[in-house]
């Protein structure tokens, strides 16, 4: 077996668990893990912050010019080893997760000039490859070349009860019918958009994992780097 280090891009629906099977594969194979989505929620947090979007409303031009004044980068926690998104040198982390930016970073990542921006980045985070990357089209588009890419996908009411008490975890306050209405209108409007859309890379293997815990959905893919090594 060659040791040979792989690009892994992980893509699939709103809240269907992507990031945790991205994190624990990264842990197991030593690799860097970047959630690509935080990096569209850190740029909607920041227009929130600076009024750049106001009941909901935001101009593109606007948008585009603040995206200037955003510097993205990750950081490991030294307590949970897990790479966490800061926003001009702040850990924004938990600030990215609430509803309040989930109901707006979808149109947000709509901007053709942001993706831009957030694709170069993810891009340069990936040269040195030993990465996996999950998110919306990084089998596509970020990474097209990617050795291994898995498009996860759940049965949506299990993914909206999964994130409903992700959030209650957190002490986030959401109902679970708003949860399921804002999975079902991020999906929409990600597979909808004209710029990176949403879709699963020819070459991808579908992981269901409706009805399947971390390690069995660890096990899958694990046998699929296994395979390419
Ligand atoms: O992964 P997460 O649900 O945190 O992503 C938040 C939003 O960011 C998605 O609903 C999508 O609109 C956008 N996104 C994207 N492209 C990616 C990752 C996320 O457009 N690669």
């Amino acid at each position: 077996m060659s040791v040979e280090r792989i690009t892994i891009a992980i893509d699939g629906y709103s809240s269907c668990g992507k990031s945790t099977v991205a994190k624990a594969l990264a842990k197991k194979l030593g690799y860097i893990y970047i959630d690509s989505g935080a990096m569209y929620r850190a740029v909607t947090f920041y227009c929130m912050q600076h009024k750049i979007i106001s009941d909901g409303k935001f101009s593109e031009s606007e948008v585009l010019k603040a995206i200037n004044n955003i510097h993205l980068s990750f950081h490991v926690n030294p307590l949970t080893h897990v790479s966490e998104i800061h926003l001009n040198g702040v850990n924004v982390e938990k600030d990215i997760r609430g509803m309040d930016v989930s109901e707006h970073v979808s149109p947000i990542s709509t901007i053709k000039g942001v993706r831009e921006k957030i694709v170069g980045l993810q891009k340069e985070f990936g040269k040195n490859k030993g990465i996996v990357m999950d998110g919306r089209d990084i089998g596509t588009n970020v990474f097209p070349d990617a050795e291994l890419k898995i498009f996860m996908t759940a049965d949506p009411v299990v993914r909206a009860q999964r994130r409903w008490e992700e959030l209650k975890e957190k002490g986030m306050d959401a109902s679970l019918d708003d949860v399921k209405k804002n999975i079902e209108l991020r999906d929409y409007e990600d597979t909808h958009r004209a710029h990176n859309p949403l879709r699963k890379a020819e070459d991808a293997v579908v992981l269901d994992n409706t009805l399947l815990n971390l390690d069995q959905q660890l096990a899958f893919a694990e046998k699929l780097v296994d395979s390419i090594k």
